[in-house]
């Protein structure tokens, strides 16, 4: 069979594939514990309910206007005045089949063959193969070993006169980190003077702990949302537990917006107008919602840091923000793909590659479910990597026993 060349070598989507088996798995009836994928376990925000039903009852469910209907573009201006300190008009925004396909819009409306765009790893697993499918090119910096978070001057280094644009995940999928305000304000100032744009990732900016705060690129610029080279990609999906609603949006200058919204009318012509009404319920509902979720997320990490301490061997940057940990098990092993089936194999717990994030030597854990899943997930990564636990433990009735990876 003929197939595209392009299509073809995109790779699978490794969190889907491993939650995938994590299911078959548990449908055979075994105890498999999923700190694979990233998706709080909350019900849908009662707002949203009511907003999707009314929307259902009323029979009115055809297309909408391709960016988005009115009402639910009018949330969105609120949510950014509100929490970005920006006024947009309704031509700044486009509403989306969740941010990831705000995300690919933006590719494939910026970018002609061979452009690159600037990917900060630890990277989230689909910038690259996105940027890959709008025929650009990914060029990834690395921090430092040790730390998370790129060094500004590596950054400056990796632009080039192909470079259009630099992707910034702030709290950051997969490592926790939060940039420092001072180097968000350096990125603005470098794609201002360079002329690209910086895709603000912000799926997850309300989701930090203790006291710290992502703050968004806007305040580095003096520029209005028209003229700045930012643009802010957003959604429902982490904030509000709404991920099965498919909902994103972007926030960029009006010509940027057209093109996108031609892209997207040909392709999937609108949004849902019953998941739109369903975001903008959640929007204009009760904003206690989020912060409910935050404390439940930040509480779920501090168990996963109380547990983590007694792990000897493992080094772990204290996550500041998202429901992901990058711990680093280089003590163990350099082959984080190997781990990663060695852990549910052994121990029945799903983990991700640090490899799939560009951060080799390392495993995603998710601590976005339970606190029982994040106490027992834990305890048994501890017993199947360390070389001094007893020898086999039971998993239900199932025995288990340890050998080494
Ligand atoms: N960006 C990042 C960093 C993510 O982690 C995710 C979801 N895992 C997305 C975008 C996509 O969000 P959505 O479900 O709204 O498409």
């Amino acid at each position: 069979m003929k197939l595209s060349k392009l299509a073809s070598e995109i790779a699978e989507s490794p969190t889907f594939a491993l939650n995938e088996e994590a299911r078959l798995l548990r449908e055979r009836g075994e105890a498999v514990i999923n700190l694979g994928i990233g998706e709080p376990k909350n019900k849908t925000p009662i707002a949203a309910v009511l907003a999707s039903a009314a929307r259902l009852t009323s029979g009115e469910v055809k297309y909408t206007p391709p960016d988005g209907m009115p009402s639910m573009k009018k949330a969105v201006i609120r949510y950014t005045e509100e929490n970005y300190d920006r006024l947009v008009s309704p031509e700044n925004v486009l509403i989306t089949n969740g941010a990831k396909q705000s995300l690919y819009n933006i590719f494939y409306s910026i970018l002609n063959p061979q452009d690159e765009v600037i990917v900060l790893a630890p990277y989230w697993v689909s910038y690259n193969e996105m940027i890959r499918m709008c025929t650009g090119v990914p060029v990834v910096v690395t921090p430092e070993d040790g730390t998370f978070t790129p060094r500004f001057e590596e950054i400056e280094r990796a632009v080039t006169s192909s470079t259009r644009a630099i992707i910034v995940n702030s709290p950051n999928n997969p490592s926790g980190a939060v940039y420092s305000p001072e180097l968000i304000g350096k990125i603005v100032g470098l794609c201002e003077s360079k002329g690209i744009y910086m895709i603000c990732d912000d799926i997850y900016h309300k989701l930090t702990f203790d006291r710290v705060t992502a703050v968004p690129a806007y305040h580095f610029t003096k520029h209005d949302v028209e003229n700045s080279r930012v643009i802010v990609v957003n959604g429902v999906a982490k904030l509000y537990g709404m991920t099965g609603f498919r909902i994103g949006w972007v926030i960029a200058p009006c010509d940027l917006v057209r093109v996108m919204t031609n892209v997207l009318a040909q392709t999937t012509s609108c949004v849902s107008p019953v998941a739109q009404a369903a975001a903008e319920g959640a929007l204009n509902g009760l904003q206690s919602v989020v912060e409910a979720l935050r404390l439940h997320i930040q509480n779920n990490r501090d168990v996963l840091l109380q547990e983590m301490r007694t792990f000897n061997g493992i080094r772990l940057i204290e996550p500041a923000g998202t429901f992901y940990a990058l711990p680093d098990i280089r003590a163990f092993s350099n082959n984080s793909v190997e781990v990663s089936k060695f852990l549910l194999k052994k121990a029945m717990v799903v983990t991700v590659p640090g490899r799939e994030f560009g951060m080799e030597g390392h495993i995603r854990l998710s601590f976005a479910g339970s606190v029982k899943d994040v106490t027992e997930g834990i305890a048994r990564i501890k017993w199947a990597l360390d070389s001094t636990s007893p020898n086999e433990i039971y998993i239900g009735d199932k025995k288990m026993v340890r050998d080494w990876l």
